[in-house]
């Protein structure tokens, strides 16, 4: 008898301690879930709600031991967790955290079988909020570009037209609206090519080509490409020779185009008689390029959102001089694409400074 109450007390405490250990490991994999977990009883009364539920949904107590339409008010997850509850298998929701911040999370509801008041529901809860940002900015692309490609197009087609319609006859009417032809198809072949360049700096398939270019040889091929438009608008380009060159590894076209975008704004939105300066130095392992005008100035209010695709300050000026709106988010992308940034720094009236700030090539002396 008492050996086998020894036997039969062994064992008990064995099989509590695996108990416990099971539980806290259920208790380890719930804290590590980066998923909100929550498990209800048939009434919807939550017995277990992890760390990551509370923090996702917003909550402010602690769920457990609440039923859960008092804790979370959430409309659409009120009637997903009914259906669950009345008997329906496993349903999917969408919906919104009570934030703030606000959060768009996709609920998946598990019916727990089980007789009577064994029966429950557990509901993990996925944040997607990041999904739903990139899929709103894809439509918001996808729309800004179709009208952007319709203005152009319109144009030309209002042109043909009426040449068609009798202009053709009028030699010196005609002439204007065949150049407006050029002009209209001509930036539309500019945004072609900037979409072009966007999506390739977007490609993260393409592995970024990396040489050693020098700082002087960027600033000298952008001098000769923009020259012939500061000539043509009366601006003075120029680039002060720097007491030192500097070295970095890098796309030596990306950099060039990204420069070129800044000195072909400084041009474009420039006074007449206007000045445009390039200038680089470096500090801290860092080149700064800069490129400085003496135009109008951008307000500060748009500063923060200038480097946004087809933002424009002032849509009319941007149309007229043929930008596309897509010139910063380029010289954005290539500059975060080789470990830097762009920076601006505006007074109205005075003119803007843009500087690119980009790692200079390892063991290269600032
Ligand atoms: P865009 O093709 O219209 O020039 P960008 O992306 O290059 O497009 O520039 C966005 C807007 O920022 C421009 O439309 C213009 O309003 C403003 N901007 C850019 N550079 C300058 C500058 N140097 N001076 C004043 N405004 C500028």
């Amino acid at each position: 008898m008492a050996r086998t109450f020894d036997k039969m007390a062994d064992s008990l405490v064995h099989q509590m301690e695996a108990m416990a250990h099971a539980h806290d490991r259920q208790e380890a994999i719930l804290r590590g879930m980066v998923e909100g977990v929550m498990l209800t009883d048939f009434e919807g009364r939550i017995l277990l709600a992890n760390q990551s539920l509370v923090s996702l949904l917003g909550l402010q107590t602690d769920p457990v031991g609440r039923i859960y339409s008092e804790v979370l008010r959430i409309p659409d997850l009120t009637s997903a967790m009914e259906d669950i509850l009345e008997g329906q298998p496993r349903v999917s929701a969408e919906i919104r955290s009570l934030g703030p911040p606000l959060r768009y999370l996709e609920a998946h509801l598990v019916r727990l079988e089980g007789r009577g008041p064994q029966a429950g529901a557990v509901a993990v809860f996925h944040d997607i909020t990041e999904r739903r940002h990139i899929d709103q900015m894809r439509r918001d692309f996808v729309a800004n570009t179709s009208h952007e490609l319709r203005t152009p197009l319109a144009a030309i087609k209002g042109a043909a037209e009426t040449l068609l319609d009798g202009a053709l006859d009028s030699p010196q009417h005609a002439r204007g609206f065949v150049e407006m032809i050029v002009r209209q198809s001509r930036r539309m072949e500019r945004l072609g090519e900037d979409l072009l360049s966007l999506a390739s700096l977007e490609n993260a398939e393409v592995a970024p080509k990396r040489e050693a270019v020098k700082a002087r040889q960027v600033v000298a091929a952008v001098l000769a490409t923009a020259g012939p438009l500061a000539q043509q608008r009366g601006i003075h380009l120029e680039a002060p020779e720097p007491a030192q060159d500097y070295s970095l590894m890098a796309d030596g076209r990306q950099l060039e185009q990204a420069l070129l975008n800044l000195v072909d704004n400084a041009i474009k939105y420039n006074n007449p008689g206007g000045k445009v300066t390039i200038a680089f130095n470096a500090l801290e392992g860092q080149l700064r390029l800069s490129v400085r005008d003496t135009g109008p100035g951008i307000p500060s209010e748009h500063l923060p959102r200038i480097f946004e695709r087809f933002y424009r300050v002032d849509k009319n000026r941007s149309r007229e001089q043929g930008g596309t709106g897509l010139g910063l988010a380029i010289v954005k992308h290539v500059a975060q694409a080789h470990g830097g940034r762009v920076e601006v720094e505006s007074k109205v009236g005075r003119g803007s400074e843009f500087r690119l700030i980009l790692p200079l090539k390892s063991g290269e002396r600032s």
